[in-house]
């Protein structure tokens, strides 16, 4: 039965999805949060996973059970297929949903810059498969370098690993990587040595993370060399064939590559007929609506806007929530109303908070610039493990977390070394050309 409560549609679960419909006062207006998947997940954590330190439901919480005790919000596990703006619905392939508030948070994908080919030799990190495959994909090799390289110059190739990108993601990956073969595998081989493992990290602009200052991108090199990290740049990849990155002066030979060094708007902006901004990114007004449809919002990675005081809001979590929360507000404010507002004369303008970033390297290692500090090492590396503790969705998954940190801390040991299909296809393809049956 249709009832005259006006109808929140939510399309996205990650950081702005969720923290709209936690934030907005359901007892105003139906909400419907679609999602493809069943869960939020916590990206900033991911290449821990990728890295075998964490299991992926730690970093994961299914969006069903944060609104279980709400009557008015609906979950959908869905996937948008289409948004006509003008009609006021969303077409999934099982349904139309009609909205009197559209509110798009469906975040960003793995941009090759136009080499989409790349996908198949260089995987990206957005999703858990991701993480799972380059999972996979890393312990695999050193099993195969373990038992089945057949000289010394695959077994070189098979403990290399090329990471392309130096922003925090990058970093964070190269740093891991490095740890887990030189830290972390070093008493568990008898053929190989870990330690001659080498893990690259590759960026085409003249430094790494280039949103922090000069002085902490040189820290972070310093840190992520410490840890036995070769780090290239002012190198463009030129191209990324099977096991080879192809830059202008030399070409690696790599088993692993990853790739970190672009995220554009998700491809659902493709087909609709609005404003974009570089990587397809959906231009929004200051009150975060589409210009030409006012009760249509995006929020998040898949938004493009400058801010009331000018800044370019960047593609992190925390500037996701913050959208979210202003154009919760926005909403319920119209809704008491009972009138959609003008927007120049009645819509706050959203002004991005930036409270700092940070990037973690590895065991002790961070680089972090706060309220106009800038810090590194272990008081860098202490401050992001708390505020990725407090960030992470769920109390299940903080305690599972920060056990598992405080284990592999003192221990040494991370504790998801686990390949998850019984044979890796690396290694079956290798086996069966040598005979094995399998
Ligand atoms: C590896 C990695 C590390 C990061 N580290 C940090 C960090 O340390 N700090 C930080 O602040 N930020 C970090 N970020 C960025 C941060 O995760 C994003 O800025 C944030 O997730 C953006 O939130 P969002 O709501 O816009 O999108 P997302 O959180 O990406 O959520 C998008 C949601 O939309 C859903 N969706 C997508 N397509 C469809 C569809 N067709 N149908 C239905 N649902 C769909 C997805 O399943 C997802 O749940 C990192 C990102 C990555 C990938």
């Amino acid at each position: 039965m249709k009832n005259n409560r006006k109808q929140i549609l939510v399309l996205g679960g990650g950081f702005g999805g969720l923290e709209f419909v936690k934030n907005f006062d359901s007892s105003l207006a139906d909400v419907t949060l679609v999602d493809k998947q069943n869960h939020h997940l916590f990206q900033p954590l991911l290449y821990q996973v990728a890295t075998a330190s964490l299991a992926a439901p730690d970093i994961a919480e299914p969006l069903r059970t944060q609104f279980s005790k709400n009557k008015n919000v609906r979950v959908l596990m869905d996937e948008v297929t289409g948004i006509d703006l003008n009609r006021e619905w969303v077409t999934t392939p099982h349904q139309s949903l009609s909205y009197d508030y559209l509110v798009i948070a469906m975040g960003g994908r793995t941009n090759y810059f136009g080499n989409d080919d790349w996908a198949k030799h260089a995987s990206g990190l957005k999703t858990l498969s991701d993480a799972h495959r380059i999972r996979n994909e890393v312990l695999g090799a050193f099993e195969m370098a373990e038992n089945l390289a057949e000289d010394s110059e695959e077994r070189r190739r098979l403990m290399t690993s090329v990471v392309v990108g130096g922003g925090p993601t990058g970093v964070e990956m190269a740093g891991t990587l490095s740890e887990l073969a030189h830290r972390y595998f070093k008493r568990d081989f008898r053929q190989i040595d870990p330690k001659q493992a080498r893990v690259i990290l590759v960026d085409a602009a003249d430094r790494i993370l280039p949103m922090y200052s000069e002085s902490l991108s040189r820290k972070a090199v310093k840190q992520l060399e410490e840890l036995g990290v070769e780090v290239l740049t002012g190198q463009q990849v030129e191209s990324i064939e099977a096991r080879k990155v192809v830059l202008k002066n030399q070409e690696i030979e790599a088993e692993n590559i990853i790739w970190t060094a672009g995220v554009s708007a998700n491809s659902i902006t493709d087909n609709l007929d609005v404003d974009k901004a570089k990587g397809g990114r959906l231009k929004v007004l200051q009150d975060c609506s589409l210009p030409e449809y006012g009760n249509a919002f995006a929020i998040g990675d898949i938004a493009a806007l400058e801010d009331a005081d000018g800044q370019q809001v960047p593609g992190v979590a925390p500037a996701a929530m913050q959208m979210a929360k202003h154009v919760a507000k926005i909403i319920e404010e119209e809704i008491r109303r009972g009138s959609h507002g003008d927007r120049e004369k009645e819509r706050k303008a959203f002004v991005y908070k930036d409270k700092g970033q940070m990037a973690t390297i590895g065991r002790s290692r961070a680089v972090a610039s706060v309220g106009g500090r800038e810090f590194s090492g272990f008081p860098a590396w202490f401050a992001w493990l708390a505020i990725h503790l407090v960030m992470l969705v769920g109390m299940r998954n903080r305690f599972t977390v920060f056990t598992k940190w405080i284990y592999a801390y003192v221990r040494n040991k991370p504790g998801a070394r686990i390949i998850w299909r019984t044979v890796p296809s690396k290694v079956k393809a290798k086996r069966e050309k040598q005979g094995f049956v399998l």
